[in-house]
């Protein structure tokens, strides 16, 4: 399938499998795929270890926009770096989910991560996950997919994504970490999670990858006539 050089904008709740999909698409394509969550989350990682965010998630805004003027945050070989140090296992920790969303509210964050994210767009043939890409960051993306599934279906597919890695999570932890998020996300004032007018739903509580592929390829050749 010749899938011609655009932007594939994937949004959704937090654990509806965006990233699995982006990263199938993106092989399956030839695309470059990106992470932008993988950002946010590598951001809170700094605050938490600079001091920048307390316990109860009190934000040193003033500090923190400062401090991340200069911060070097990548990808990388195996994921998400700062400077050259491999930070990919410590952003996916309960600790850093727990943290994420509110750092995400601060405006200059966001600002720091579209920059980087519009630099990786420049040259179309992109697949990006996240919460405002079809919205904010690529708004005039050729492809807009919102995703969706049942909180229990999420929870239960991430608690065993974190267990096959190591982490000891219990299921209602992180069911209520989920829905914390999507709901800070969705109600935060800058680019709060929204479905853009022009996106296609895709709720995958009972599909498989296969079922989910077969699904985006017929919406492309449908789209493009590939
Ligand atoms: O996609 P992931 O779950 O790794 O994202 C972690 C958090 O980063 C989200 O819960 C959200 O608060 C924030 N995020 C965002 N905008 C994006 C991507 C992620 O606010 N485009």
């Amino acid at each position: 399938m010749q899938v011609p050089d655009i932007i594939i904008a994937i949004d959704g709740y937090s654990s509806t499998g965006k990233s699995s999909f982006a990263k199938i698409i993106a092989k399956e394509f030839s695309f470059l795929y990106l992470d932008s969550g993988a950002l946010y989350r590598g951001v809170t990682l700094f605050a938490i270890e600079n001091g920048f965010i307390s316990d109860d998630c009190t934000i040193d805004v003033p500090g923190l926009d400062k401090a991340i003027v200069g911060l070097d945050l990548h990808f990388g070989e195996g994921g998400t770096y700062i400077g050259n140090r491999c930070i990919e296992k410590e952003i996916r920790s309960l600790e850093v989910a727990g943290k994420v969303s509110p750092i995400a509210t601060v405006a200059e964050v966001r600002n720091f991560v579209d920059m980087k994210l519009r630099e990786f767009g420049k040259k179309r043939r992109v697949v990006m996950d996240g919460r405002d890409i079809g919205t904010t960051v690529f708004p005039d993306a050729e492809l807009k997919i919102f995703m969706t599934a049942d909180p229990m279906i999420r929870a239960q597919r991430r608690a065993e994504e974190m267990r096959a890695k190591g982490d000891n999570v219990n299921i209602e932890d992180v069911l209520k970490n989920l829905q914390e998020r999507d709901y800070i996300d969705s109600h935060r004032k800058v680019s709060p999670l929204t479905q853009a007018e022009d996106a296609i739903v895709l709720d995958n509580s009972h599909m498989t990858m296969d079922d989910q592929m077969v699904w985006i390829r017929k919406v492309i050749s449908e789209r493009f006539g590939c």
